[in-house]
């Protein structure tokens, strides 16, 4: 079937949230996608952020395929072997405290803000507010979108919850000024992900750890995106030398399966009771044995090192773009989590421009392409991007300038 029949189809049967690419997967491998006519495509944007290990991982497949033979689910009225697993070793590697399993990022981070309430309820007398910054993103469920720094995504579904209050990102001062009686927590994502991977200076983050232990706040990171090797580290906050109080994962936890999780220090683990926080299908047995079958490759892979370093070439590579076109202007980001600054709006132009060369890229802002490959991606790969991205660089420029011309013609 054509992919336009496919399109009026969506159209007929899913609610228009979404903005998608004419095309269509079918199957995948590494850093491989394929269409259903076969065509392959070279893939950066890994799901966004998810696929880290690569399509089709053969080490989470089996973990999967096992576990559903066995036990798919019981619900969390009873103790399953995967979840504990998981936790014990998610805790091992960050914060030595507990977890809790949600079944996305936003849900991670709903859970997050109800430990604020709760830890602000316990240890702070009724504090109950969350501070986050500007352009930040944390979710769409409402609390979560009350929490997202973007009053533009606030404005059709006024009135949001009430209790979180926004500071410019960066500014030390602000967020100082911010903190007061009522501040349960402050919770930040160390590189901005959607706003185009912006990075806290270590000063600011810093100063976040050093503020919210003065007032006796807790000190969320949202490693939803961040976490697990993305940023050539195993979290951000290692990179930024701060331990936070929790962090929040989703993204890549489980290669592609749907888990989210909060991951508490030992303090802040005791800010939630029985009773206070459930979900029916979160750290079931199957996505809890995919996320150990991930981190036990991540580790036996060596991706963390992998991104660093694959990440430190791409990031050479793209430099020199910037050196060769003027549509160029920065390189943001750490490890496999980057962007390309462009001087003027044509991110969706070159992103279209790249899937016809069979590259997917996300024009993650209206000025500028952000790149997220799988933490397996070797140079070759690397090579091929920006070969394709300076190709459909070149093309949408002139594109522009003869556009400009013919206007020019016509005035
Ligand atoms: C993607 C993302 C979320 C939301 O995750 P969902 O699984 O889409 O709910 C939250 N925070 C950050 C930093 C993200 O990148």
């Amino acid at each position: 079937m054509p992919i336009e029949d496919w399109i009026a189809r969506e159209s007929a049967s899913i609610l228009p949230t979404y903005r998608r690419f004419p095309v269509m997967f079918v199957r995948g491998s590494g850093t491989s996608l394929w269409d259903a006519a076969g065509r392959e495509y070279l893939d950066f944007v890994s799901g966004i952020g998810v696929v880290g290990l690569g399509h089709a991982h053969p080490r989470v497949t089996r973990a999967v395929t096992r576990q559903m033979e066995r036990l798919t689910h019981t619900s969390n009225l009873f103790y399953t072997e995967p979840q504990i697993h998981l936790a014990e070793r998610l805790s091992q590697i960050s914060l030595r405290g507990r977890c809790f399993f949600a079944n996305s990022g936003a849900e991670a981070n709903e859970a997050a803000i109800k430990l604020a309430r709760g830890w602000g309820r316990r240890r702070r007398n009724g504090a109950y507010k969350v501070i986050t910054a500007t352009d930040s993103f944390h979710g769409r469920t409402l609390a979560t979108l009350a929490a997202t720094g973007q009053p533009d995504k606030h404005a059709p579904f006024q009135p949001m919850p009430d209790g979180f209050v926004h500071v410019p990102f960066n500014d030390v001062g602000a967020l100082e000024r911010a903190i007061d009686d009522e501040t349960a927590a402050v919770l930040l994502e160390l590189i901005q992900g959607e706003a185009g991977v912006q990075e806290a200076s270590s000063e600011y983050a810093a100063a976040a750890r050093r503020l919210t232990t003065e007032a006796g706040a807790l000190l969320i990171v949202d490693e939803v995106l961040t976490g697990l090797g993305r940023t050539g580290e195993f979290f951000a906050y290692q990179g930024y030398g701060i331990e936070p109080d929790a962090i929040t994962l989703a993204k890549s936890l489980a290669n592609g399966l749907p888990i989210g999780a909060l991951v508490t220090g030992h303090h802040a683990g005791e800010a939630l009771g029985p009773g206070e926080h459930a979900t029916t299908f979160g750290g079931g047995p199957v996505v809890t044995a995919a996320a150990l079958a991930t981190l036990i490759a991540i580790d036996q892979e060596g991706l963390v090192t992998k991104a660093a370093s694959a990440g430190e070439f791409l990031r050479s590579e793209l430099e020199s773009l910037v050196a060769k076109f003027p549509l160029f202007t920065e390189v943001r980001g750490r490890g496999l989590m980057l962007a390309v600054q462009f001087s003027e709006p044509l991110a969706l132009k070159v992103a279209v421009s790249c899937l016809h060369k069979g590259v997917l890229v996300n024009n993650v802002r209206p000025d500028a392409i952000r790149l997220l490959p799988p933490l397996v991606v070797g140079k070759p790969e690397i090579e091929r991007l920006v070969e394709v991205l300076a190709h459909a660089v070149k093309e949408v420029w002139a594109a522009r300038e003869s556009q400009g011309q013919r206007s020019a013609d016509v005035g």
